[in-house]
């Protein structure tokens, strides 16, 4: 495999994968996702809004909500 210089080495949980983020679409890895606690919707690692009180993952429009 030879690497681009144009971009930077990013993990394999940062590389596009088979799940597309409702919020962003953006594609991810679904191993490196999470899943809204409230709405049940798939979250990008980008997207997902850890609650601190309840380390709830949910996506940023129920957090907004909240
Ligand atoms: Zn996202
Ligand atoms: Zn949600």
């Amino acid at each position: 495999m030879t690497q681009d210089s144009t971009t930077p080495a990013s993990p394999w949980w940062l590389q596009a994968g088979d799940e597309e983020c409702p919020s962003c679409l953006r594609r991810y890895h679904v191993d490196a996702g999470y899943y809204c606690v409230h709405c049940d919707q798939p979250i990008c690692p980008f997207c997902v809004v850890e609650l601190r009180e309840s380390r709830e993952t949910v996506c940023p429009g129920c957090q907004e909500e909240a």
